[in-house]
């Protein structure tokens, strides 16, 4: 039998600390606004620093799937609580230590086209 998503859980540590494994401690919403987000960038746009030269291929993967315009259809569709989840974000202890509060406010800012400098 195919294990769950919630039952496999591998380190990925070529994930990153920015990528969500969909681990199942977030609640549902949040996990589904990363989803959304990954349908945007894949979650390749983390604003973290990286090596120039690993730079230009996450640019290249982040729109491999062409998916930004379903998933803010589907953000502006699903009406989030965006001041729940900022809240909720700030009290999530990852266990693939991605920094969930600071995650958070780059995705919505990407499914709502803001600058995710000026938050
Ligand atoms: S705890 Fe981390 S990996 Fe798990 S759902 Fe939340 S952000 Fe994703």
């Amino acid at each position: 039998m195919r294990p769950s998503v919630r039952e496999f859980s591998p380190t990925a540590s070529e994930l990153g600390k920015y990528v969500c494994r969909q681990c199942g401690i977030c609640s549902d919403a949040l996990q589904e606004l990363f989803r959304l987000e990954g349908y945007v960038d894949r979650q390749m746009i983390d604003h973290l620093e990286h090596d120039p030269a690993d730079y230009a291929p996450r640019l290249r993967l982040s729109g491999w799937f062409s998916l930004a315009e379903t998933a803010r259809k589907r953000y502006a569709e699903r009406r989030f609580d965006r001041e729940g989840l900022l809240a909720e974000a700030r009290r999530v202890e990852c266990p693939y230590e991605i920094d969930v509060s600071r995650k958070t406010r780059p995705a919505f800012a990407k499914l709502e086209e803001e600058d995710p400098r000026l938050l």
